[in-house]
C-alpha cells in the first residue's frame, strides 16, 4: 500500500525553560509575499539586493514572513506578547494574501492554555498583525485578561493626528481594536517593568512608540524584539536599509542598530515576530552587519 502524503507538517509552537520562567513561541500564521526588494533598501540598487539575497540562498522575489507571538509564565502570571492576525483576513477581504488567518488560539491550546488563561496582554505596538487577534465580533479574545500598551504608541493611535496615507486603514483598525480596551489597560514607557523581571525597552521608529521587552530570570536574558527588524536577512544583514513598512523611516535605522549592537555585545537570545518559526536566535556581529544565528539547543541545557 502507497503511504499518504503528509507534507507541510511543521512544528507551530516551540517552548523552553528559562530560569525559573517558561517561554513559548507560538506561530500565528505566516504569509508569502512578493518583493523583499524594494520593500527592504528602496534606496539601493536591485542587483545589490539579490545579491545579499544570493548569498543567503533566499529569493528576492519571494519571502515567507511568519508571525510570532511570545508567551511568557512567570510561575505567577501567563503573559502573551502580541496577539497576532486574529480574523483581519476574514473580515477584510483587502488584507487576504498579506496577512495570514490568525492561528494563535489553537497554538495556546497546543501548549495547554486556553484563552481565559491569559492574565496579561502585552502590545509592542500597533500595526494590524499583532492588534488583529485582541478581538473578534467585538468581543475581546482574551476575556479575562488586562492589557499593557506603550503609552507613546497608545496615545498616538487614540488622536491619530500625523498618520500617513499608508496606515490609515491602520488607524480605523486599532480604533477598533485596541481603543475600547482602554480602561482594562495601563499604559508604560521604556525602563518600566510589566511584572518582576519583565522590562519595556524603547524600539521606536518601526512605529511611533513600539516597546521592546527585555526578559530576565535565573541569570538568563532574552529579548523579545517585536518588530526591530522585520527579516532575518535584509534587516539584520542590511541594519541601515530602509523598510517600506517602518513608520519613521531614519529612527527605525538607529533604532535597529542599537538593539542588534546590544543583542550582540550582552549575547541575549532573541525573539523576533517576524523571524523565521521559531523565531528564536542570537546576534553576531560581522565585518559590515550583524547576522542571525538560529538557536540550537542552548535553551535544552
Ligand atoms: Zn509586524
Amino acid at each position: 500500500m502507497l503511504a499518504s502524503m503528509q507534507s507541510g507538517l511543521q512544528p507551530t509552537v516551540y517552548g523552553f525553560k528559562f530560569g525559573s520562567f517558561e517561554i513559548a513561541t507560538v506561530l500565528d500564521g505566516k504569509a508569502v509575499r512578493d518583493g523583499l526588494y524594494p520593500s527592504f533598501g528602496p534606496e539601493h540598487s536591485a542587483k545589490e539586493a539579490q545579491e545579499l539575497c544570493r548569498k543567503n540562498g533566499i529569493d528576492a522575489n519571494r519571502y515567507v514572513h511568519p508571525f510570532i507571538p511570545t508567551l511568557v509564565n512567570t510561575g505567577k502570571e501567563l503573559i502573551l506578547f502580541d496577539t497576532g492576525n486574529g480574523a483581519l483576513s476574514r473580515d477584510y477581504p483587502q488584507l487576504r494574501g498579506r496577512l495570514s488567518e490568525g492561528r494563535l488560539v489553537e497554538g495556546l491550546a497546543q501548549l495547554g492554555y486556553e484563552a481565559e488563561d491569559i492574565d496579561i496582554v502585552v502590545i509592542t505596538h500597533g500595526h494590524p498583525d499583532h492588534i488583529g487577534g485582541l478581538m473578534d465580533g467585538g468581543q475581546p479574545i482574551f476575556p479575562d485578561a488586562r492589557y499593557v500598551f506603550g503609552a507613546t504608541e497608545f496615545e498616538f493611535w487614540k488622536r491619530g493626528e500625523n498618520v500617513r496615507e499608508a496606515r490609515k486603514f491602520n488607524l480605523q483598525l486599532f480604533q477598533k481594536l485596541a481603543l475600547p480596551l482602554a480602561d482594562r489597560s495601563s499604559f508604560i514607557k521604556p525602563g518600566d517593568e510589566v511584572a518582576p523581571g519583565i522590562r519595556a525597552v524603547d524600539a521606536a521608529g518601526h512605529s511611533p512608540g513600539m516597546l521592546a521587552y527585555q526578559v530576565e530570570s535565573g541569570g538568563k536574558r532574552l529579548l523579545i524584539w517585536a518588530d526591530s527588524c522585520v527579516h532575518y536577512v535584509m534587516a539584520i544583514q542590511r541594519p541601515d536599509w530602509h523598510l517600506d513598512v517602518d513608520d519613521d523611516k531614519d529612527k527605525a535605522v538607529a533604532t535597529r542598530k542599537r538593539i542588534l549592537a546590544m543583542a550582540a555585545a550582552e549575547k541575549l537570545f532573541v525573539t523576533g515576530y517576524h523571524m523565521p518559526f521559531p523565531g528564536i536566535g542570537t546576534i553576531d556581529r560581522t565585518t559590515d552587519g550583524y547576522r542571525w544565528v538560529p538557536v540550537s539547543y542552548q535553551l535544552d541545557l
